[in-house]
C-alpha cells in the first residue's frame, strides 16, 4: 500500500488503531527542531522518523489504592502489564503504519539504558508533553488533564505525514498532594527543585527491601489522580 499524504486520514487510521488496541490517550508530536527529545537515538534514527506517536494507559486505580507505604507485588505485576500492553500495541501500531508505506519504530514503554539518569532510549515524558498530552508535575512525572499521573506511555516514531499537537497550557498550581505523598522527601515546589537522586535510593531500597524486582514505588504517582477525581491544578 502507498502512504497516504493527506495528514488527517493518517490521524484517523492513527485514532482506529488507538481504539482496537484499548489505549485511552494519543498524541502526535513533530520532532523537527525538538533534537534533545531523541537524544538517546542514532542521528541516522532520528532523521528518518520526523514524528512521534505517544500512547497512554491507564494506571488501575484499585490497584494504585491497594499501596500503602511504597510498592507491593500487586502494583508490581499490573506495571509489568501495563508495559507488555503497551509494547503490543506500539508493535501492532507501528507494522499497520508500515503497511500503509510509512516507517514505524516502536520504543518499549520501560527500557532504561542510563540508570544514573533512570533514563530510557527516549524521554516518552517529554515526548507525551511536546504531543500535548501534559505537562511535567512536581513529581518529575507526565501529568495529564484526564488521569494525572497515573497512566504509563510508549512511542512510536514515523515519517507517516501526521498533524502534530502541541503543548497544553497547564501545570500543578497550588495543588502539593504529591509532595506529602513522597517517602523519600524527594518532591519540592517546583519541577527542577526534584531531587532524582533521593527518589532512586528510595527505589532501590524497596527493591532490595521488598523483593519487588524493580525501581518502581508509586506513591507520588497514587497521589496525582487529575480530573477523574478531584480537580488537582488551576489552568
Ligand atoms: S499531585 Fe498535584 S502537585 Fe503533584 S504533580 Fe500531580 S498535579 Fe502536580
Ligand atoms: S517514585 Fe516514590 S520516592 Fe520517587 S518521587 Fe515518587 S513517591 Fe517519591
Amino acid at each position: 500500500m502507498s502512504m497516504s499524504l493527506d495528514p488527517q486520514q493518517n490521524r484517523r487510521l492513527l485514532e482506529r488503531l488507538r481504539q482496537e488496541c484499548g489505549l485511552d490517550l494519543l498524541g502526535v508530536a513533530d520532532l523537527r527542531g525538538e533534537a534533545q527529545a531523541l537524544a538517546g537515538l542514532p542521528d541516522r534514527t532520528r532523521a528518518l522518523h520526523p514524528f512521534a506517536v505517544v500512547i497512554a494507559q491507564r494506571v488501575s486505580r484499585a490497584v494504585l489504592a491497594t499501596l500503602e507505604d511504597g510498592p507491593n507485588l500487586l502494583y508490581f505485576h499490573h506495571y509489568r502489564q501495563l508495559n507488555a500492553h503497551l509494547d503490543r500495541a506500539a508493535t501492532v501500531m507501528a507494522a499497520e503504519i508500515e503497511r500503509h508505506g510509512a516507517a514505524a519504530l516502536p520504543i518499549p514503554a520501560s527500557q532504561i539504558v542510563d540508570w544514573e539518569r533512570m533514563a530510557g532510549q527516549v524521554s516518552h515524558r517529554a515526548l507525551a508533553r511536546l504531543a500535548g498530552l501534559g505537562w511535567r508535575g512536581r513529581h518529575n512525572l507526565l501529568v495529564t488533564p484526564q488521569l494525572g499521573a497515573q497512566v504509563r506511555l510508549a512511542t512510536v516514531l514515523t515519517d507517516l505525514p501526521l498533524p502534530a499537537d502541541h503543548p497544553v497550557e497547564g501545570g500543578c498550581g497550588s495543588c502539593r498532594r504529591c509532595v506529602a505523598s513522597c517517602p523519600a522527601g524527594a518532591i519540592g515546589d517546583s519541577e527542577s527543585a526534584f531531587d532524582l537522586a533521593a527518589c532512586y535510593r528510595k527505589l532501590d531500597e524497596f527493591r532490595r527491601g521488598r523483593r519487588v524486582p524493580q525501581h518502581i514505588c508509586g506513591m507520588c504517582v497514587a497521589a496525582c489522580a487529575g480530573g477523574m477525581g478531584e480537580a488537582v491544578w488551576e489552568r
